[in-house]
């Protein structure tokens, strides 16, 4: 069946086209913030119901909340604090109108007004304690940690209204989770498994699409790769979506599979990140979402098989689709996991990222069983990775 969104109503903080104008006008006598762009795609994202129940940024008993327990105040399972750092290069006359009661225009880098924050706390929030618990860690070598570490000492919280969608660096239009639910009701889909990534694909990620296509309780499944705020040497979002567009243009039935970016910054939290992303995805309407090895993982701070754990501890009203690692075995002659195959890991393609890159990096044709020549093709262009 189709999921209700989180917490039970899709949450819709668009401003009324009237008062939009309106507060474009005004927008001079609002205190104004430019928040780290992890916040400016938060906002919007809280703005089209992606963070339902979350009608704005978090405050300090929510927060306390969301450590301590994985919870909101209200019981609902909730393991991502979403909070609103206040720059450190805030001015001192702007940083003196942050406060409760007050209303503050949240401006992208680019300064376009994205959404109205109706202040009702500021408070110091706890670094340490919350690298502790969100990330298990607070080793600087932690690419969240060290945002953290950067970030504003001080955060504000409050509602959020949602005054302009964000422009996307990908050029392509992003379904918001009213829109997804509209498309899957079209399609008849009531059953629909989402998809996580942030790489291009290679054929382990097909495999785990393709066995989850043939599950007689899915209708189809949603593609959402994420795609803002990457880290240095991840590839850019325009070719994870060109790479992902190749693969079903060239070998998926049309009407099993819907693709569409999500624009949030990635939180590298292991288990409590893929919890996260789930209840993200249950928003969109999806009931099954998959969990692969060590997912939302980065480096070795995450046991391989904590995220499909977490699944266990916090029901959230989505099936989990738990897969192994998977596999070309050269001896099985398939795609495998070590649920299929009887043969040692020597036998195996390695389809890591380091050996897709290293094998495209030196020029030579890549194995079809590693990754599809469609999708080769794009990879191959130029400046394909972040390099900053
Ligand atoms: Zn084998």
């Amino acid at each position: 069946m189709e999921p209700k969104p989180h917490g039970g109503r899709l949450v819709d903080r668009w401003m009324p086209e009237a008062e939009r104008s309106r507060r474009e006008a005004e927008l001079d006598e609002l205190p104004q913030l430019v928040p780290f762009v992890d916040q400016v795609y938060d906002t919007e994202k809280i703005g089209i119901g992606a963070y339902s129940p979350l009608e704005g940024f978090m405050d300090s008993a929510t927060l306390d909340s969301v450590l301590r327990t994985g919870r909101l105040p209200s019981g609902l399972p909730w393991t991502m604090p979403v909070l609103l750092p206040i720059p450190s290069d805030t001015d001192a006359k702007t940083l003196a109108r942050l406060q409760a009661g007050e209303e503050v225009a949240l401006l992208d880098a680019g300064r376009r007004f994205i959404g109205l924050l109706h202040v009702d706390e500021r408070f110091r929030y706890d670094k340490k304690i919350l690298a502790q618990s969100v990330y298990g860690t607070n080793d600087p070598a932690h690419p969240n940690v060290q945002d953290l570490l950067a970030a504003g000492e001080e955060t504000l919280a409050g509602t959020v209204d949602l005054v302009n969608r964000l422009t996307l660096p990908t050029e392509r239009s992003e379904l918001t989770p009213a829109e997804s639910r509209a498309l899957f009701a079209q399609k008849r889909w009531k059953n629909v498994a989402a998809y996580q990534c942030r790489n291009p694909p290679h054929t382990a990620h097909e495999y785990i699409q393709r066995v989850t296509l043939e599950r007689e309780d899915v209708d189809g499944i949603f593609i959402h790769p994420v795609v803002g705020r990457l880290k240095k040497g991840d590839y850019r979002p325009e070719v994870i979506l060109q790479a992902y567009e190749a693969l079903v243009a060239h070998y998926y039935p049309a009407d099993r599979v819907v693709l569409s970016p999500l624009t949030i910054s990635m939180r590298y939290a292991g288990p409590k990140a893929a919890l996260f992303l789930a209840i993200v995805r249950k928003n969109y309407g999806c009931g099954l979402y998959i969990v692969g090895r060590d997912q939302a993982g980065v480096g070795r701070f995450y046991a391989p098989t904590a995220a499909h754990r977490i699944f266990d501890e916090y029901d959230i009203g989505v099936t989990p689709l738990r897969y192994e690692e998977s596999f070309f075995c050269r001896t099985c002659g398939w795609m495998a996991s070590g649920k299929t195959c009887a043969h040692p890991p020597s036998d195996r393609i390695d389809t890591s990222q380091t050996r897709i890159r290293k094998g495209l990096s030196e020029g030579g044709e890549l194995p079809v069983e590693l990754l599809r020549p469609e999708v080769a093709a794009i990879l191959r262009q130029p400046d394909v990775l972040l390099t900053e």
